[in-house]
């Protein structure tokens, strides 16, 4: 099969069922746009790169995903955003991680390519973003600080509680809380590419988990665990949830690794049911694109916001829950 080009994101995998009305609404929204930003610059001879990264900068800037304006905060209340990129023509990488001032965490990902280091984290990767004048992220708005008061009150509560009662088990250890669904469905996004050359690309963005300890990372900019391209493989994937989990599981590059003898499809399916098997249910998901230009998306949580969208082809389908329609072929 040949393609002009196509392009797969996701808006974040975790338990979504209480979203509903306009917040669902607006998430739906923004994930159209991501993927038709990403698909308008394929149609103009971009490559596949330039439109993951083009698709996840609409979605920090949507402020209803877990990435960029919308990102949660640390423990301190500030925010702590991760992001990378990866090229699967030569494995190529650029990585950053516990952003606190930088907006576009994902552009300062890319401009990593041509750097002679691949992870950049903290004061040392604002700095970075400071000299490449990119733009700083304006502080969090009032109802974010709000949720974060919230979130610190019933963190405070319960660790008392755990004090009487024994030690937290592995859920509840200071990775971050569990609050109500709305705090926490895991909005982080990412998007992978095939372009019309052949290249595949990947790129992941997010704000990781509320009240995580300061200088917590996630799996997103690690290589193999939050993303892989590697077109001598044939895939690339981008890996979304709970964080201490996927980084232990090497999702992404157990995707590529099974695209190598299957399809973007069973690969994404089996990659996420050996994570289900090993961590448990509610873990995660992934979207994944092979050298075909086959798609695959795949998830053990109640639900992962995906859309897709073919140079050529205006219709951008979404989808949230797994029951829903999602025109993957
Ligand atoms: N994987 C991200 C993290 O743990 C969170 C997410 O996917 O929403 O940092």
């Amino acid at each position: 099969m040949t393609t002009r080009g196509v392009i797969l994101v996701h808006g974040g995998a975790g338990a979504m069922r209480s979203m509903g009305g306009q917040r669902e609404a607006a998430y739906r929204a923004g994930l159209r746009a991501a993927a038709a930003a990403g698909r308008d610059v394929l149609a103009a001879g971009a490559d596949a790169m330039a439109a993951v990264v083009a698709a996840n900068r609409v979605m920090e800037d949507a402020g209803c995903f877990n990435a960029g304006l919308g990102s949660c905060l640390d423990e301190r209340g500030e925010y702590a955003l991760d992001a990378a990129v990866m090229r699967g023509s030569d494995r190529e990488a650029g990585a950053v991680g516990a952003l606190s001032a930088t907006h576009h965490a994902v552009t300062l990902a890319h401009e990593l390519l041509a750097h002679r280091h691949v992870l950049i984290v903290g004061l040392g990767a604002d700095d970075l973003a400071r000299e490449l004048g990119l733009p700083a992220i304006p502080p969090p708005p009032a109802d974010k600080l709000a949720t974060y008061a919230k979130l610190r009150a019933s963190k405070a509560e319960r660790l008392e509680d755990l004090a009487t009662v024994g030690r937290p088990d592995d859920d509840d250890d200071d990775a971050g809380v569990k609050p109500s669904p709305e705090d926490t469905s895991h909005d982080t996004v990412g998007a992978v590419a095939l372009d019309s050359s052949g290249l595949l690309a990947a790129a992941v963005t997010t704000g990781g988990l509320w009240l995580k300890t300061r200088g917590r990372v996630g799996d997103s900019p690690l290589v193999g665990a939050g993303l892989f391209a590697c077109n001598a493989l044939g895939g690339a994937a981008v890996a979304t949830g709970i964080g201490e989990r996927l980084l232990k599981d090497l999702s992404c590059f157990r995707a590529c690794q099974l695209v190598e003898s299957s399809d973007a499809g069973a690969a994404a399916e089996r990659a996420v049911a050996e994570l289900a098997q090993r961590f448990g249910p509610d873990t995660g998901g992934l979207i994944v694109v092979d050298r075909e230009g086959r798609l695959g998306a795949a998830f053990n949580t109640s639900g992962m916001g995906r859309a897709l969208a073919r140079v050529g082809q205006d219709e951008v389908p979404v989808a949230v829950w797994p029951e829903e329609p999602f025109p993957l072929a």
